[in-house]
This record gives structure tokens, sequence and C-alpha cells, in this order.
């Protein structure tokens, strides 16, 4: 059992869809040497538990519904809710899997107490025979504000764990509540906001979060972070900007002007080889399009005098723009349906033994582009048996469906940069996401495939910064990290 005084890793997420969320903690189930507490938000989900009935649900609308494997019958989830997911070691003890759920019961109940008016919420608590936190209990007219759904597992090398975890209405849609019969319960549910609580939902989350890693390790030292995300609120594609940097709290005022020149050591000369000259004329003679030359890499000579060359395909011309990419942005073509023969072509032509695959992110279409990565990778194995493929992918907005159309593939190396710390996430790359990202890897990582990632440094994160990022990395399974600049 994980001892008192273990760092106890708190990660602020933002929005995030309930699959993904499910792909992380399995994944932290498996591979986490640190208990973990994951604290976000979900867009809207109708979730059934293992002992559920489908009958509770009344009216879904549109709404997604997911069979998933808590415990507990039917609820939603959705935004104005802070949903907190904490995986730590249970122990042996027959009981511990009870008490967990105790804990996390006297967590929100004292959130609740913390931040609501006393002479409104009434007696808070748990209803026996009815799990979830309550309010005016005095009464016989208790409301539901908290619901909770847990599950003890054992990871590959027996170590039994907990997964899911509670849920604290506070600015919500209740009628999001109507279309279902909460946790197969005829009562009446309410939220924080109906209770006259108006913290912001980011201030109730702060409070969940550490509550319930005090309550689960008391006294044990909290590692924080807060995801700065793109995916709340914001639209489609959008620049990079200094601004958001400087939200980020980069201090533009002693960073390296642009303009500057940069030293020597860092500038890296073009060489023009034989080997060069194959691969460019490989390229132009199979109509291809590389990673090296559209961003403009400046080891594009050196990697090509190697016989490397990153393939791109889906197109030269992306739907997103994040600010350190130099990848075209105009409105993409439709997909080549022949590319995928054409860089088999190539990788058999230059003779390669492990040919890199890698796509700009493709949002107008269904699956993201996934089609055309995984085409690519079986038309290499169909033409070049022994080379080894890697692809480096986009997160194909997180859909697991259309992530696992490449990953039935195989591909050798499953590659997918979460490109910089959490809290320059939204600054960098808004239209992507951290805990996106570590959903996409935990998902491979979760159907065997050896996934690897990579991140920029030099952009203002902190040295602290980096190795929060490691560390999550790590506790999803990566195994193959790369720092560029
Ligand atoms: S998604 Fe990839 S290719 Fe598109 S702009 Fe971002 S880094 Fe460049």
């Amino acid at each position: 059992m994980s001892s008192s005084g273990e760092l106890v890793e708190l990660r602020f997420l933002g929005k995030v869809g309930y699959g993904e969320a499910l792909d992380l903690q399995r994944s932290l189930v498996e591979h986490a040497t640190a208990p973990y507490v994951l604290v976000l938000e979900h867009t809207s989900v109708i979730t059934i538990g293992r002992r559920g009935d489908a009958a509770n649900i009344l009216d879904a609308r549109d709404v997604p519904i997911v069979e998933t494997d808590r415990g507990g019958d039917v609820t939603w989830h959705g935004p104005g809710q802070v949903v907190c997911y904490p995986i730590v070691d249970l122990g042996e003890d027959p009981g511990a899997a009870k008490a967990h759920v105790c804990k996390l019961e006297n967590a929100l109940a004292t959130v609740v107490r913390r931040v609501a008016d006393p002479a409104v919420v009434g007696e808070v608590g748990r209803l026996e025979g009815h799990p979830g936190i309550w309010v005016n209990l005095e009464t016989d007219a208790p409301r539901k504000v908290g619901a909770i759904g847990v599950r003890s597992v054992r990871n590959p090398r027996g170590i039994r764990r907990s997964m899911h975890g509670v849920s604290l209405n506070v600015d919500c849609d209740l009628q999001a509540f109507r279309s279902i019969v909460p946790c197969g319960l005829s009562r009446p549910v309410t939220s924080l906001s109906d209770l006259g609580v108006t913290m912001a939902i980011r201030e109730v989350a702060e409070l969940v979060g550490h509550e319930v890693a005090e309550h689960l390790r008391p006294g044990s030292p909290v590692r924080s972070v807060q995801v700065m995300t793109g995916l709340t609120g914001i639209e489609g594609a959008q620049p990079v900007s200094l601004k958001r940097l400087a939200q980020a709290g980069v201090d533009a005022t002693t960073s390296l002007s642009i303009s500057q020149r940069k030293p020597e050591w860092l500038r890296s000369m073009v060489r023009l080889s034989d080997a060069v000259s194959t691969t460019r004329s490989a390229v132009a003679s199979n109509r291809l399009v590389t990673v090296c030359e559209e961003a403009g890499c400046p080891n594009l000579s050196e990697c090509w005098s190697d016989g490397t060359a990153t393939f791109m395909v889906n197109g030269a011309d992306c739907t997103r723009r994040c600010g350190f990419c130099l990848i075209g942005t105009a409105k993409p073509e439709a997909l080549d349906a022949d590319e995928p023969r054409r860089v088999a072509q190539a990788v058999a032509e230059l003779g390669l033994a492990h040919a890199v695959v890698t796509c700009v992110a493709r949002d107008d279409l269904a699956d993201g582009g996934a089609s055309g990565v995984a085409n690519t990778i079986l038309a290499i194995r169909t033409t070049s048996p022994d080379t080894q493929v890697e692809v480096l992918i986009s997160d194909c907005k997180g859909d697991g469906p259309s992530l696992d159309v490449i990953f039935t593939e195989r591909p050798d190396v499953l590659n997918h940069n979460i490109e910089t710390v959490a809290r320059l996430q939204r600054a960098v790359r808004p239209s992507a996401g951290y805990a996106r990202s570590l959903g996409v890897l935990a998902r491979a990582g979760q159907q065997g495939l050896v996934t690897k990632s990579g991140l920029m440094v030099g952009l203002g994160e902190t040295m602290d910064e980096v190795a929060e990022t490691l560390s999550d990395l790590a506790a999803v399974g990566v195994k193959i990290v790369t720092v560029g600049q």
C-alpha cells in the first residue's frame, strides 16, 4: 500500500472526453508509480455502471451513452460538473475499497460544507443505502449534489488500485438529470449554484482535488499541475499569440528575440551529399511530401545523408495552426488514394530499415485522417516487410475508434508528441490538449504498442514542469521521449 508521505500527483486537466479519461485511468492503473488524482470536466455523456439498468435512461436525445465498468447505475456527466478520478493503491485489506468510498464521500462533503451556506444545505453527507453526497439530510426531502462510482482493479504487477471516482454538480444544467433516473433513484438532484454558491468551477475544482488528495493520503506532499488547454471554449484553429504566452506566465522581456542571431553551434550547415540527392529524387519522382522540407527542418541534410526521411501523408496542408510549426494551413484537398502506394514505393527505393510517416491534422475528415495513415502502414508492410514503421500521428480529436484504425495496423513505434508542458499548451497548440495527448498515448499503450512522445524546450517552461511532463508520460507507459527545441 502507498505510504503516507508519498508524493501525490494532482492534475487539473480541463475538459476531457469520457473515453479519453477512461484510457488515461487504465494506463495510470497499469504504469503509474505514484498516486494520481485527476480533476476534470467531461463533455456531456450518460454512463451506465456494471449493475446499471438501461431502463433508467428516459430520454438521452443526442447525448452519447457509455457502458462503463464502475459500480453504480446511470448518471450524467457534463459541463459545469467537477469530476475527480483518484488512481491510488488500495492495498490488500478486504475493507479497503469500502474505506476508499467513505474517504471520497467525506472529501466531497467537506467541500460542500466549506462553500455552501449551512442554513441552505443543512446536514451534508451520505444517505444510508443511497451512494453519493446529499444535502438537507435532516429533512424528508434530501437532494443529491454529488455522485460516486468506483472500481478496484489489479494491474499486471498484481497491485490493487482504484479507478473512477466522484462528481460534484457545481453549475450544470440540472435538466440533464431529468433525462435519466440518476443512480436508479427517483430523488431530486441539485447543484452548488442551485444552493446559492457563486464560486467559479475552477475554484471548486481546486478544493475538490486538494480535499480528495488529503483524505486519501493525509499529510502527503502534493504536486499540482494545472493544464492550460485550448479545447475549452475555443472553436477551430487559432494562431499562437504572444498574449497567450504572457497569460501563461512567459516573460517575453527576458526571452531571446526572434530576430536575434542564433549562436554558431546551433546553426546547421546544408550538405548536399549523394544520399541527399537520392532521397530528394525518390521523394520528387513519387510526388511525395516530407515534413523535413515542409517544416523547414534544419537537420534535413544530416538525416537525408543517413537515408532517413519523414514522409508526410494526408496532404501538405493542416487544419490547425500550432504556433511553432511552418506547415501550410490552406484548406486541405481530398485525400490522395494512391499516396500510400507511392510512400511504400519510395521506402523500397531507398531501402529504408526504419521508415517514419507523419501526417498533418485533418479535422475536416470524420476520422481525422486515420485511414490515410493506416493505409500507408499497410502499403509499406506489403512492399518492405522487413522495414520498421514508425508513425507520428495527430490526436484524431481524441476519437477512440479513429485512433484504433491506425493502431490495428500495428506500427512498430506509435509516436504522438505532447509538444510542451501543461501550462503552455493553450499558447503553443491551441487546437490540441495535454490530457488529450496523454489519452492518445495511453490508448495506444493499452493496445500493446511501443509509444513515443516528444516535447520542445525553450518556450518558457521550467525544469520542474519538464520533469512533471516526463513523469506523466512515464505514468501512461510511454517508452521513448525526444526533447528538442
Ligand atoms: S497539427 Fe502538426 S502539422 Fe498541424 S500545425 Fe500543428 S504541429 Fe503543424
